[in-house]
């Protein structure tokens, strides 16, 4: 199941929160959450284009939500980053791509799928545990094939 919303338990109080607001909404407390067990089995979605950033604003969001997804306990990422020559897509991709083949997020991405790689019986998939590749065929349709994401797992 894919998912948008990254919730976290609170490290005070226990209760389910937001994962991306820094401060409790129940207790006011800026502890970080912990791991929620169910978000291990989804698919969480960031979107790079959401809000047309600039490509420095939107590495740095990712740079900051896979710190986030990683210390909730995701364990597998879709990027949304878009495609094409030009425009604010097509940069953003490059930028993504290039971070990638980098090691810009090596702490936290063990390893990363471009879309455009996932294909049935496609042999991006092939070194894949069972597990992430149900995973990925849970994606929704349109994700395979797609140039415009990437899938990252996280270390
Ligand atoms: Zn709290």
């Amino acid at each position: 199941m894919e998912v948008r919303k990254l919730m976290g338990l609170c490290p005070e109080c226990g209760n389910l929160r937001d994962a991306l607001e820094d401060r409790c909404p129940f207790c006011d407390c800026l502890g970080g959450p912990l791991p929620h067990p169910e978000l291990s089995d989804q698919i969480f979605v960031i979107d790079l284009e959401a809000d047309m950033p600039t490509v420095a604003d939107a590495l740095e969001r990712l740079d900051r939500l896979l710190r986030l997804a990683q210390d909730a306990g995701v364990k597998m990422v879709k990027v949304i980053h878009g495609y094409g020559s030009s425009g604010k897509g097509g940069l953003i991709r490059a930028a993504f791509r290039e971070g990638l083949l980098h090691h810009r997020w090596a702490n936290r991405v063990r390893e990363y799928l471009p879309g455009e790689s996932l294909k049935a019986g496609s042999e991006a998939l092939h070194g894949l545990s069972r597990h992430h590749q149900q995973r990925i065929k849970d994606l929704r349709g349109g994700s395979q094939g797609n140039p415009g994401m990437t899938i990252l797992v996280l270390a």
